[in-house]
């Protein structure tokens, strides 16, 4: 595994790849790596030639009182988990990705991001949109690798590829957990033991939804309520929301029909904030 750090070098690297008829599968991150990034790792490496990471802290998507300070980091634990397994690890600083005086910005259509996870965190997708266009032209990967974990996101970069005529397939990889169903998260060490024990009613909340649409439950507001009563039975939860939006369009539905949607909530635990979701049907 080759670690490069500037921005030139691994354009003149996929420039050579690419005339040489190489795919390239591309995995954005933001470090301190676990098996949910891994697996990403993994489908990009049964799909593409070549597989290049990129860990880069993203300044622009964190919020003025959110934890880009505070964001875990450990680069040299992470090359130790990528090392025989992937190509390049592009490992940017903010002034190659960024210019001194930037002058680019996204807008994203209001009913993409005036819910969920766009609510509290405005700043959230404009920022990831421009950090994934600024890679993507970079890398020019064939294809790249997205979490269900991060349901709104996926739904963003899907339009944002779409929209921006961008020459790459996404390719969207299921949520991996720990054994008792928490979702697999970067955050998750900022999470006090009380907290994390706690944690795992994230997922019994979504199993519940699971349970109630399969015994034929269908009215979105009932599901929610009993979900929300579930995750208060735990002291230390403060929801952020409980959603149940069309999949493709991220309307919220009253009844769940013939479309797919996603169940997605956002809890805090003390000042950890999770989110979670999964598919139904
Ligand atoms: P992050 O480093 O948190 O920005 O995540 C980088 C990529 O890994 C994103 O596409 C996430 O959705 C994905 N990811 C994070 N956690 C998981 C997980 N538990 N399972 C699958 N993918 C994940």
């Amino acid at each position: 595994m080759k670690l490069i750090k500037n921005r030139l070098e691994i354009i003149r690297i996929v420039k050579g790849l690419r005339s040489r008829g190489q795919t390239v599968g591309f995995v954005p991150t933001m470090g301190f790596l676990h098996d949910g990034h891994l697996s990403l790792v993994k489908k990009a490496k049964e799909q593409n030639d070549i597989v290049i990471v990129s860990i880069f802290v993203n300044p622009t998507q964190f919020g003025p009182n959110e934890d880009f300070e505070k964001y875990p980091r450990d680069l040299e634990h992470d090359q130790k988990l990528l090392e025989g397994i992937v190509d390049y690890l592009f490992v940017p600083s903010v002034d190659q990705v960024y210019l001194e005086n930037e002058t680019v910005g996204f807008k994203i259509a209001d009913e993409l991001v005036n819910c969920l996870c766009g609510v509290t965190r405005p700043e959230h997708f404009p920022g990831v949109a421009l950090v994934l266009t600024k890679l993507f032209n970079i890398i020019r990967p064939n294809r790249a690798y997205f979490g269900q974990k991060d349901f709104q996101q996926t739904v963003v970069v899907k339009n944002l590829v779409s929209g921006l005529f961008f020459d790459l397939e996404v390719v969207v990889c299921p949520t991996v957990r720990e054994k008792d169903g928490l979702a697999m998260s970067s955050r998750n060490v900022y999470l006090s033991l009380k907290e994390r024990v706690q944690a795992k009613i994230l997922y019994q909340s979504l199993m519940l939804a699971k349970d109630l649409f399969e015994a034929g439950e269908e009215k979105s507001e009932v599901i929610i309520q009993k979900m929300k009563q579930l995750i208060l039975s735990q002291s230390l939860a403060k929801i952020d929301y409980i959603n149940i939006c069309d999949a493709e369009t991220l309307f919220g539905v009253e009844k769940i029909e013939k479309r797919q949607v996603v169940v997605a909530l956002a809890v805090n635990f003390g000042r950890t904030r999770l989110i979670d979701n999964i598919l139904l049907p």
